[in-house]
């Protein structure tokens, strides 16, 4: 009797609720746009419903009456919220530091006006002042911010701390993730010039003991790219995939083709994400390895507050420089969605699941005259551009470019 009590109560109880919700019930109706959605597989003109914080229903011709708030998204694409997996936001007062400090960015100033809801911040912090960075920036933000820990135990202080072995600690950094599971996605490796293996190693080794990937954003002159991916596990992310810089050499080899150790590290499952930054994204590198089939999984920007400013401005820059570059729409709105949550193993992430938090971004493809620019400050055109047009974190409009939620004005 009390096991039959449970199962009417888990399983009917919430089927007898859904049933009963009526049209009033939903806070937002989003109608008319073409949904993508890659997890559930949907590619196509669809109503979305939000009631609360959640996803309610995905579906054809959703009944509008006596919904609280109907928007219209005919022409538009209705995604789960984009996901932006190279970030620093450890933002504070300090000046020229990464943490806490001026070099990084308040995130809902950036990301929600590019249809982001998610960052991953790339070890600013360390296991040292993980707390701060929560106490400081995660806790206060619209933004959902998740980070890659850094190995190194103060994260990038761009000083000789950073560098010092010691701080290191396998343990105390597998603490910290323990201690903040549902935010800490990773390990980040990083801005180590001594030639020693250790950091590598230890920030793969807390990786595994963490079950997590390690991120590998490789500042690291001493090490080879084919030494990194060779001891890179499957489910490791690569950054600044497509950089030509001297300190790291390039996925594309002298002959003009990418390098057959790079497509060995690929199979394997190493993931590679784009990471454009100030210096990490080339036309050079990139192109010929987008002909070559060396795509990148995820669409990084490594936003600071320098790479804003330069040619890679946010991701959706970055996307419409991949449109720029040939790559196909629906190609590029998986890597900013669903292909992230993945590789941050989010999986509750990155889709519009029914019962999934309402993280949406209803995005326009505008058709213009754009240029486009890399880290060497070259330029491409382009005759399209991904352009937010509204925002949705956690059921609440965040962001709405031309009002299409607002109320009609009148004058009376
Ligand atoms: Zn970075």
């Amino acid at each position: 009797m009390k096991s039959l009590s449970i199962i009417c109560y888990l399983f009917l109880f919430p089927l007898i609720l859904q049933n009963n919700l009526k049209a009033q019930d939903i806070d937002i109706l989003i109608k008319n746009g073409h949904v993508f959605d890659a997890k559930n597989e949907i590619d196509g003109v669809m109503d979305v419903a939000i009631i609360g914080d959640k996803v309610f229903r995905v579906a054809k011709n959703i009944s509008e009456a006596e919904v609280k708030k109907v928007i219209d998204a005919s022409g538009m694409y209705v995604c789960p919220g984009l996901i932006d997996i190279h970030t620093h936001v450890f933002v504070g007062s300090r000046p020229k530091k990464f943490v806490d400090g001026s070099y990084s960015l308040s995130p809902d100033d950036f990301t929600l006006r590019a249809g982001i809801t998610t960052v991953v911040d790339a070890g600013t912090s360390g296991w040292r002042n993980f707390p701060k960075f929560k106490e400081q920036v995660i806790e206060h933000s619209k933004t959902r911010i998740l980070a890659f820990l850094n190995i190194s135990g103060s994260g990038m202080t761009g000083d000789d701390q950073q560098e010092d072995i010691d701080e290191m600690d396998v343990g105390k950094a597998v603490k910290c993730i323990e201690t903040y599971p549902d935010i800490i996605v990773g390990i980040k490796i990083g801005h180590y010039t001594g030639d020693l293996w250790t950091p590598f190693e230890r920030a793969s080794e807390a990786a595994k003991q963490a079950e997590r990937p390690m991120f590998v954003e490789c500042h690291l002159p001493q090490y080879s790219l084919k030494d990194q991916l060779d001891r890179m596990r499957p489910g490791d992310i690569i950054t600044h995939s497509y950089e030509k810089i001297s300190e790291r050499s390039s996925v594309i080899g002298e002959d003009g083709l990418v390098q057959p150790l790079v497509f060995l590290a690929k199979e394997k499952g190493v993931l590679f994400d784009v990471g454009h930054g100030g210096a990490g994204f080339w036309f050079s590198e990139a192109i010929p390895a987008l002909k070559q089939g060396l795509l990148p999984n995820s669409f990084g920007s490594d936003l600071h507050r320098f790479s804003m400013n330069s040619g890679m401005k946010d991701m959706l820059n970055i996307m419409s420089k991949y449109m720029a570059m040939g790559m196909e729409e629906k190609d590029i709105l998986l890597r900013a969605t669903w292909n992230p949550a993945k590789s941050i193993k989010r999986e509750d992430l990155g889709n519009l699941s029914e019962g999934a938090v309402a993280d949406v971004a209803l995005i326009s493809v505008r058709d213009g005259n754009f240029g486009f620019v890399d880290a060497g400050k070259n330029r491409i055109t382009g005759n399209k551009k991904f352009e937010a047009e509204l925002t949705i974190r956690a059921g609440k409009i965040v962001w709405d470019l031309n009002g299409i939620s607002a109320t009609p004005f009148e004058l009376k």
